[in-house]
């Protein structure tokens, strides 16, 4: 039990942010008070926290605050996407120490691998920090994964990737522990670790980057699937007269709700004036990034576009929350900032129309507290999860 009753301790002092004394850390875990002792003093002698100041409450001793000492373990996260590759360094407490952006080098894996490496290396020498202090790397990468081999199977536009072992080529490369994860599940774990919910905290997380995924967090935890493959909605029917797509339906979110499927629509509805030059995922980003500004400066025919955009990604959120019952909804991932305004001004309105318990709340909408790198910070804080955060499962194995 000794682990899990650490990552308990530590768990407590992270979340209290402030820190805690050993009398809190005793009330909050349900840990007696000599467990509480041992295991503060066994983290103390390991660097991982401090006693960070005295306070004098009424009579008797004074209380020492616990708190974790950032720089004591850090990881890295490293978010592939087609277009570019985010990579951050985060200290103990989750917050971005370093942070670097490359432009994904085409389609050969090997290449890929050798850039993220180097990449790696810079980050650490930047930030001045030793090797050994740094307790692994966590690739974001879209899914479907294999999670049990360690491969990404075939991510969207990177038509070289067919079941590349980027798990244990990653790992080769850098000599470091490498754990694969999900954009979207990724993505909701940062949003866990920086948003200072409720520990009960339950949340859908819709990722919008390249593909539109989800990911869920209940009481906490997030799901993550039999395979770890949660929140594959791509083909989910979200207008029954949408464009037909590949799997044989029409108006699946894949086909109407994607930058490239906004893009189209856009010019199907006359927004732009030329053709655009190329198909490719930098041609589709750069009119994406063209269309929002428009609608940023009022141009209502790209509003128009938008906000259908905003009623078609409803109806998702709609048909997820009426199934999941969550407390809230997280929009976020490396295309929100920009579509951030519209959004926020349309679906809170239509979802709670389209809502199955609006009778009994009003469903809240934010975007992420974690900003365009969410799947990258949410990488690393897999890492650091598996460093710090008590699991269930864990105790299971442990009894
Ligand atoms: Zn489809």
């Amino acid at each position: 039990m000794g682990d899990f009753n650490q990552s308990v301790i530590l768990e407590a002092i992270r979340r209290s942010g402030e820190g805690l004394s050993r009398i809190e850390l005793a009330d909050a875990t349900g840990l007696s008070a000599q467990t509480v002792t041992n295991i503060t003093r066994r983290l103390l002698e390991d660097g991982l926290i401090t006693e960070a100041g005295r306070t004098i409450n009424g009579p008797g001793k004074p209380r020492i605050t616990l708190r974790l000492v950032a720089d004591s373990r850090f990881s890295i996260g490293i978010h592939l996407d087609p277009a570019v590759i985010t990579f951050v360094l985060l200290d103990l407490t989750g917050s971005v120490v370093r942070r670097r952006v490359v432009r994904t080098p085409a389609k050969d894996p090997r290449r890929i691998v050798d850039v993220m490496a180097q990449a790696v290396d810079i980050l650490i020498a930047d930030a001045g920090v030793a090797r050994d202090d740094v307790a692994g790397i966590g690739v974001a990468a879209p899914g479907p994964l294999n999670a049990a081999k360690g491969t990404v199977i075939d991510p969207p536009k990177l038509h070289g990737w067919h079941r590349v072992p980027l798990r244990a080529v990653l790992a080769e490369a850098t000599g470091f522990d490498v754990t694969l994860e999900k954009d979207t599940t990724a993505a909701a774990v940062g949003e866990l670790w920086t948003g200072h919910g409720p520990a009960d905290d339950s949340f859908l997380f819709v990722y919008l980057g390249t593909g539109i995924g989800a990911a869920l967090v209940r009481d906490g935890d997030p799901a993550r699937g039999s395979t770890r493959n949660f929140g594959e909605i791509g083909h989910i029917i979200v207008d029954p007269d949408g464009p037909s797509c590949l799997c044989g339906m029409r108006g699946c979110v894949e086909v109407v709700c994607t930058p490239q499927a906004i893009v189209e629509q856009a010019e199907r509805a006359g927004v732009f004036v030329d053709d655009r030059e190329g198909s490719d995922v930098e041609a589709v980003e750069a009119r994406f990034t063209l269309l929002c500004e428009r609608a940023a400066s009022g141009d209502e025919p790209a509003l128009q576009v938008l906000r259908r955009a905003a009623e078609h990604l409803t109806v998702l959120i709609a048909a997820l929350t009426n199934v999941l019952d969550v407390d809230r909804v997280v929009l976020g991932g490396p295309f929100w900032s920009r579509l951030a305004e519209v959004y926020l001004a349309e679906i809170p309105t239509l979802l709670d129309r389209l809502s199955a318990t609006k009778a009994v709340h009003t469903l809240p909408v934010d975007g992420t507290v974690v900003g365009d790198d969410v799947g990258a910070v949410g990488a690393a804080c897999v890492v650091l999860d598996s460093v710090l955060t008590p699991r269930a499962s864990d105790l299971y194995l442990e009894e």
